[in-house]
């Protein structure tokens, strides 16, 4: 049986307090209504593979953990590879002083949490369709936000080439992670110094229901972002920074990052076979064979 709104609402404000983050009654409210318009289009739409009575942990709640991190009263926040909306729709119903601008390459996904924001009352979104190298390149979105988020959309060499160029020197990325991230982090250390970023924190917790493991890795920008990154759309995905080309390591996406991580690491998070995000991991898993397949050919 499912719950009432008004018992999701308190729920999500109990999930949310036992990771520390504040939510209030209304912000609670409107990520309900935004989460019931997910579910309902997402009969016709493919939005999310998560399973509608995980989606108050595994959207809601785990996308609120990024408050853990930010603190700021006001933020300018862009969200790379938003999917149904997450983490960017929940921080923003959560935090009205903010403004977020999520971000997707697939247009009826951002469509989608268009309207939704607007039948939600979450005001302060913008959905914005796109590919992050893009956008990284054009003058009114590189290096103008204040903090960029993202969740299961790449190993964290390619995320923080998606994502880095788009906060300003001296703001933060916010990797959304499963537990086991030290290996990534370690492999990123050429992206960083190439894209002009440090490690500042790794912030490890579980979520408070059922249990699993995450890390908001935390790094901030250091200093402008060399005008030839993001390389162009497609690159960073198939050539990581700092992957020797075939090495292993380049096609490891998110497999550490959760929600919605393919592989073994997802599902050990507690994922299950719910995954959190095959509809993008189905792109994913295309451009990983493709990779694998001019590897073989040693092209
Ligand atoms: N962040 C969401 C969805 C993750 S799936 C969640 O955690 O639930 C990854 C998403 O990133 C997909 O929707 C895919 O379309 C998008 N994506 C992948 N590469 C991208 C790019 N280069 N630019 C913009 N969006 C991208």
């Amino acid at each position: 049986m499912r719950a009432s709104p008004d018992d999701r609402a308190a729920r999500l404000q109990a999930g949310a307090g036992a990771l520390g983050v504040r939510l209030d009654a209304g912000g609670a409210a409107r990520l309900v209504a935004y989460l019931d318009l997910l579910y309902q289009a997402n009969r016709t739409l493919n939005l999310t593979r998560v399973a509608p009575d995980a989606a108050l942990e595994l959207h809601g709640v785990d996308s609120l953990a990024g408050l853990r991190v930010l603190a700021d009263p006001e933020l300018l926040v862009a969200d790379v590879g938003t999917g149904g909306g997450f983490p960017g729709v929940a921080l923003a119903a959560a935090r009205p002083a903010w403004r977020v601008t999520v971000v997707d390459s697939v247009q009826k996904k951002v469509q989608f949490v268009r309207e939704a924001v607007q039948a939600a009352g979450i005001a302060n979104v913008t959905a914005v369709w796109g590919r992050a190298e893009d956008l990284g390149r054009r003058p009114d979105f590189r290096e103008r936000f204040d903090a960029a988020v993202a969740r299961a959309l790449a190993a964290l060499p390619v995320l923080l080439e998606l994502a880095l160029p788009l906060v300003r020197p001296g703001g933060r990325v916010v990797a959304y992670k499963g537990g086991d991230v030290d290996e990534e982090v370690a492999a990123s250390a050429a992206a960083l110094q190439a894209l002009g970023g440090a490690v500042e924190a790794v912030d490890r917790f579980r979520l408070p229901w059922n249990g699993a493991p995450r890390s908001l890795v935390v790094v901030r920008k250091t200093g402008s972002t060399p005008s030839r990154y993001p390389r162009r759309a497609g690159i960073p995905h198939r050539r990581p920074l700092g992957g020797p080309a075939g090495a292993p390591g380049r096609g490891q996406a998110p497999s550490a990052g959760l929600p919605g991580a393919p592989g073994a690491a997802a599902q050990a998070a507690g994922l299950g076979s719910t995954g959190g995000l095959r509809a993008g991991q189905d792109d994913l898993g295309a451009r990983r064979r493709q990779a694998a397949t001019r590897r073989r050919r040693g092209s």
